[in-house]
């Protein structure tokens, strides 16, 4: 697909909010399959969150008032009988804190990535410009460690924002992330939907 190609193939037939969670016994029972979605605040989660899900609004920014400290649960069904859920993670401190001063909230979520069941990705969001930082390596590293319960989460990197760089920049800024990250990344962009279907086919990969 030629840059900037806007290319929908994955098209959701159902998309609906079912619950924002506060701890873990507010969770819904884990039947369908996860994916989470992590990223700084206005790394453009939302916005990729509404692309993927092709409903406008559904995910609501990190500043709206009252949501900044739910894990927002998504159900989506697609037009092939793909049946999945996603799991929007606000963006929080990743960066490595001593027990004591771990807020319940940062148990939650990190008991939740470590030994939600059904959990098979997370894609984690940087925004190309500024590239990996040392929060999203850190967050990278915690998923990469051993889980509390069997079956692999799969690490999805995507650089947002793509369309704010002129082509000639874009492919060494997401070289960049790719060797940061150590791995491949995706390219998306919320303005022409670029990076949408590559997404959806990783997502797919890891289920
Ligand atoms: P969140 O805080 O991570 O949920 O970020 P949002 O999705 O609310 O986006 C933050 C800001 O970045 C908003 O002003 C969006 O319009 C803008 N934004 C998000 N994604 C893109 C993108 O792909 N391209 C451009 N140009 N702007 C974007």
């Amino acid at each position: 697909m030629k840059t900037g190609e806007t290319r929908v193939e994955t098209r959701v037939v159902d998309a609906a909010f079912v619950a924002g969670a506060v701890d873990s016994a507010s969770l819904p029972p884990p039947t369908l399959v996860e994916v989470a979605f992590a990223g700084r605040s206005n790394v453009g989660k939302s916005t990729l969150l509404n692309a993927m899900m092709e409903r406008r609004g559904l995910a609501r920014t990190s500043n709206t008032p009252g949501c900044t400290r739910q894990l927002n649960m998504f159900e989506v069904r697609c037009n092939d009988g793909l049946h999945l859920r996603f799991a929007d993670l606000p963006g929080y401190g990743w960066a490595k804190r001593s027990k004591a001063e771990r807020s319940q909230w940062q148990e939650m979520i990190e008991g939740y990535l470590k030994g939600r069941a059904g959990l098979k990705a997370v894609v984690v969001l940087v925004d190309v410009r500024r590239g990996v930082e040392e929060e999203e390596r850190q967050l990278v590293d915690f998923l990469r460690q051993p889980r509390d319960v069997s079956g692999k989460v799969a690490v999805i990197l995507v650089a947002t924002k793509v369309d704010k760089l002129v082509t000639a920049r874009r492919k060494p800024a997401l070289e960049k992330v790719k060797n940061a990250a150590g791995g491949p990344v995706v390219g998306f962009s919320g303005v022409t939907a670029e990076g949408r279907e590559e997404l959806w086919a990783r997502i797919r990969a890891a289920l």
